[in-house]
């Protein structure tokens, strides 16, 4: 008996031979982003002041941005102030309100 399995596929690939467009090299463009940072913000996870040129950027790094992805600000279920919990399951924002939230739960 023989097995003849047939998974390749071939796959034509069209290259396009796309003519770039000559881009403009202009001497005076770089004077547009100077060295100095226009915004001054406030990392949303550590607190950090920083600047950037994003109005946008929330955080101030890479990591307190992963940080903050990973562990987003919860409300604490018993006294209700957001808090930034140290593990993603956190429920209270202090060891107080975890244990009076189970002790006023029955
Ligand atoms: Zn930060
Ligand atoms: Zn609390």
């Amino acid at each position: 008996m023989r097995k003849s399995k047939c998974t390749s596929e071939r796959k034509n690939r069209i290259v396009r031979n796309k003519t770039l467009s000559k881009v403009e090299n202009s001497t005076h463009t770089r004077t547009r982003l100077s060295k100095t940072f226009p915004y001054l913000k406030t990392c949303q996870h550590c607190g950090r002041k920083f600047k950037t040129h994003f109005h946008t950027q929330k955080y101030c790094s890479a990591e307190c941005y992963a940080n903050a992805i990973r562990n987003p600000k919860k409300q604490c279920e018993y006294c209700h102030i957001e808090f930034q919990p140290a593990h993603r399951h956190t429920k209270y924002c202090s060891v107080e309100c975890y244990h009076l939230a189970i002790r006023t739960r029955r």
